[in-house]
């Protein structure tokens, strides 16, 4: 009879098969998009993943047309593949000229459903400084942000939108070998962000392969299965699922729990359900958020639609 393998045993042998990066989609924003409307049905949050997702197809056209970003010099490229360094690293980044002229869109187009809160912080952009404005998206990309105004933190998705918009824009100028091979770090190796949640993409040989997926450039990165990202442990890794009367909710999300650091971070699975977008699916499944953060752990994913004071 066949031994049955501790989780600790198949955390190790995995890894060997898929351990590549995945570049994104040039249409990842409106398969989110389509993602968040049918998750929208029925939900108690109907009318933010709503917004959400036009929000996300507003991100796809001011993707669409925004001239391709051109791809970093190739001895930057090969000096950031020799040391392991994201070459669209977002923390020291200047930022992108005419980012706001992004913002500016993606604003354009989502006003008419923002909710009243966002209505009136939108109305005050015009008196907005550029340099507090330049300063939020700042902090934003280095994960520092300090917000507890109000009108600061009603933007402060539409900056992270726009944000993401131009990291994708130039993670589309890159090639898969531009980045760092072997990572498996708890940062995206393309631009050094958080991931936003892991997804189980089925793999060539068809069965599930991990990929950490960034919240800013929307890369993924290759992680072993039943091993915490943000600090590689292994040991006593459990999960976490919503469960409701009859069933569990959301069956392809679960939490990951790590006892080591006490963050959680979710994984979507493609196994349970084809249709599943990290993004997305973490953004309509933040209940469980509630209950990992009740039984004692942290989240470790990251949305740029999501900041609480
Ligand atoms: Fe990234
Ligand atoms: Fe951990």
């Amino acid at each position: 009879m066949q031994k049955l393998l501790t989780p600790e045993e198949i955390a190790v042998g995995a890894g060997a098969d898929g351990a590549t990066h995945r570049l994104p989609s040039p249409r990842v924003f409106a398969g989110r998009a389509e993602r968040l409307r049918q998750l929208a049905a029925g939900h108690a949050m109907h009318d933010f993943l709503l917004f959400a997702a036009r929000l996300a197809d507003a991100q796809q056209n001011a993707l669409d047309h925004h001239r391709p970003a051109s791809r970093p010099d190739p001895a930057d490229l090969a000096r950031c593949r020799r040391h392991g360094m994201p070459p669209l690293d977002a923390h020291g980044a200047d930022l992108p000229a005419g980012w706001a002229d992004v913002l500016a869109t993606l604003t354009a187009a989502v006003v008419p459903h923002a909710p009243a809160g966002l209505q009136n912080a939108i109305a005050g952009l015009p008196d907005f400084p550029a340099r507090r404005l330049d300063a939020l998206a700042r902090a934003i990309l280095r994960a520092e942000e300090d917000l507890s105004n109000p009108v600061e933190l009603a933007l402060a998705p539409l900056i992270g939108a726009s944000l993401q918009v131009l990291w994708t824009a130039r993670a589309l100028a890159l090639q898969p070998a531009d980045l760092p091979a072997g990572f498996e770090g708890g940062q995206c190796p393309a631009c050094g962000s958080p991931p936003v949640a892991s997804i189980v993409r089925i793999g060539d040989a068809g069965h599930g392969v991990r990929y950490a997926a960034c919240s800013l450039c929307a890369c993924e990165w290759h992680v072993t299965r039943i091993k915490c990202v943000p600090c590689q442990n292994t040991r006593g890794i459990a999960y976490q699922s919503l469960e409701g009367a009859a069933g569990t909710l959301h069956p392809a999300v679960k939490a990951e729990t790590c006892p080591d650091c006490h963050a959680s971070l979710k994984i979507v699975s493609m196994e349970k359900d084809p249709l599943v977008d990290a993004f997305a699916d973490d953004l309509a499944t933040l209940a469980l958020d509630m209950l990992v953060d009740d039984s004692g752990f942290h989240r470790a994913g990251r949305s740029l639609f999501l900041f609480t004071p």
